[in-house]
């Protein structure tokens, strides 16, 4: 199933307030802090009474809740709440590799697991980022 492709500005403040009142998530925001304040949602594609998400932030433990972002509509329609939730319990387990693969979903989200939702953008997104992170880097701009 292809990925959702619904993107939102997220309130930088709000989360990262979210953030350092996370339980056990960090005392302050990490350093690498880098959200860009576009989210994307992660789900595969889902019908319109299902909210979007995206992964904020993972909790310091792996295994502890982590925080996401949930919203609903566009513009100045759009409500969004911050929160923690339990990953999705569901492994996906290759008999062949004896390897376990974690969904990367929330718990009770919409069908399917992280594993059957494939990315049409990501290639897209990859590129231009990618190009941004070198132009923001100081050492990397010319030298007057
Ligand atoms: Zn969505
Ligand atoms: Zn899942």
């Amino acid at each position: 199933m292809l990925q959702c492709t619904a993107v939102t500005r997220v309130p930088l403040s709000e989360v990262l307030t979210a953030l350092v009142t996370m339980p056990h998530g960090p005392d302050t925001p990490p350093d690498d802090f880098t959200l860009d304040h576009y989210v994307l949602c992660e789900l595969g594609e889902h019908d319109a009474r299902t909210e979007h998400a995206a992964l904020l932030s993972p909790a310091e433990l792996p295994h502890r809740p982590a925080l996401w972002f949930f919203w609903a509509g566009d513009g100045t329609d759009r409500v969004h709440r911050i929160v923690t939730v339990l990953w999705c319990p569901a492994v996906l387990r290759t008999f062949a590799t004896d390897s376990v693969l974690q969904c990367a979903l929330f718990d009770r989200h919409t069908p399917p697991h992280s594993w059957g939702v494939t990315d049409p953008l990501g290639d897209l997104i990859a590129g231009p980022v990618g190009s941004d992170d070198v132009t923001d880097d100081p050492r990397e701009r010319p030298q007057p």
